[in-house]
């Protein structure tokens, strides 16, 4: 599908093409649209219509290009940070407690044009907005990209950020290598950037009074509840567990169905386990890969080994949901002859977003309309979570009515990104200006 703002699969642009560059930029509605179709053709493939933008290769330093011009354009202070993360200030960095906000521009492979662009773009165009109101700022501003969110080329999520927080240590970074072999140093490197001097970044996490992240919503909460931006309450625990169901390898043609200790029959009832247990606890479940031996079409599998992702509100009905769906494996493997092991690989603890600030914004955003602003929880690791712990983050998401991510049908209607830039600016209007 055609990420095109207007509708989706809308093919020609029918808003007038921007002039690079350009240093007129009215109020941030119409700054966003030129922002928006200046980024739109930037690492998108011809074939699958999907981006791959990612870490450290040409279509990152182009979005990097931009990022700069952008800021540059408006006469913003720009500066690469040591882990890469890019930085665009209104005002003194050093005068501390400044408000943050902005996003990443680096994609998964054959992603959408809105996870991640979204929040940078609309945070140029809230400061637009901003500057046509005329606002006076008492703090600091500063629009941030953070490096190698997506983590589609190293395999591991928000590298830039994690590296700033100290959550990744340098011996950890310098190991991570891509899939034809390319260490994160080379790729950092050929990018002409210094690998070495990656590491913690206190002192710029000491600057930061407030972190806000604009997103495009990955489901269909607001779609389903009429709104066209809600207020992020917490990302919610995830983990994964491998299950190993061993059996016995015999031929397909001559066993007979009642000699068979065939471990694909568990683990196809557990799957089944898995969306009943989810659907009651109103979680999410999901077996997406699977390993097979001796993987043979007329071979009854000796081990099938089966990946759960799951994630749920709060580590209560995680757990339920989790211990459930073993309960259920482990009843279906006895029935069956079947050995069974269940080991988590790995967990995520939940993420609160500071409670203070998000009712801030829920102040904010509903001071003119009286409205109560929609509050949701997510299930998809971000930046902001990552600096949670850090300093005071919080994030805004703005409708996707595919509830699609991570593909190109991700959509966000022209309205709803005007109103996310409009419900960014209410909101740095509230935290940094006078
Ligand atoms: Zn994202």
């Amino acid at each position: 599908m055609e990420a095109e703002l207007s509708s989706p699969g809308a093919g020609v642009p029918t808003l007038p093409q921007p002039v690079r560059g350009d240093r007129v930029r009215p109020g941030g509605g119409s700054s966003f649209h030129s922002m928006w179709r200046e980024l739109l053709p930037v690492g998108r493939h011809p074939d699958s219509r999907g981006y791959r933008r990612f870490a450290w290769t040409g279509a990152d330093a182009e979005c990097r290009d931009w990022f700069r011009e952008q800021a540059e354009g408006r006469g913003l202070g720009y500066e690469v940070d040591r882990n890469g993360n890019q930085w665009a200030w209104l005002g003194d960095p050093a005068a501390g407690n400044a408000v943050v906000t902005g996003s990443h521009l680096d994609s998964v492979p054959d992603g959408g044009a809105f996870d991640g662009p979204l929040g940078v773009v609309s945070s140029f165009a809230a400061l637009d907005e901003l500057r046509a109101r005329g606002a006076g700022f008492t703090r600091p501003l500063a629009i941030v990209n953070f490096g190698d969110e997506e983590g589609a080329r190293f395999g591991l999520a928000c590298v830039g950020s994690r590296l700033t927080a100290g959550h990744l240590t340098v011996e950890q970074a310098h190991r991570l290598t891509d899939g034809d072999g390319i260490t994160l140093p080379q790729a950092m490197a050929a990018a002409g950037h210094d690998p070495d001097a990656i590491g913690p970044d206190p002192e710029r996490l000491a600057r930061i009074g407030a972190f806000v992240e604009l997103h495009v919503e990955q489901g269909r909460a607001l779609d389903l509840s009429g709104d066209q931006v809600g207020v992020a309450s917490a990302i919610w625990p995830h983990g994964r567990w491998r299950f190993d169901f061993r059996g016995e390898a015999n031929h397909a043609g001559t066993t007979r169905l009642v000699d068979r200790r065939d471990p694909m029959l568990s683990y196809a009832e557990t799957v089944l386990a898995a969306r009943r247990e989810a659907e009651l606890a109103g979680a999410v479940a999901t077996f997406g890969k699977i390993a097979v031996e001796p993987n043979g079409v007329n071979a009854i599998p000796s081990l099938v080994r089966g990946w759960l992702d799951s994630r749920a509100a709060d580590q209560a009905t995680l757990d339920t949901v989790v211990g459930g769906i073993e309960k259920a494996a482990r009843e279906y493997a006895e029935a069956h002859g079947i050995d069974l092991a269940v080991v988590r690989e790995s967990f995520t603890p939940v993420v609160e977003f500071d409670h203070a600030l998000r009712d801030e914004l829920g102040r904010i955003l509903g001071r003119d309309t009286g409205l109560t602003v929609p509050v949701l929880g997510t299930g998809a690791g971000h930046d902001a979570g990552i600096l949670s712990g850090s300093i005071p983050t919080a994030m805004l998401f703005v409708r996707n009515p595919t509830g699609v991510s991570h593909s190109p049908a991700e959509f966000a209607a022209e309205d709803d990104c005007v109103a996310g830039v409009e419900a960014l600016a209410d909101v740095l209007e509230g935290l940094a200006c006078a």
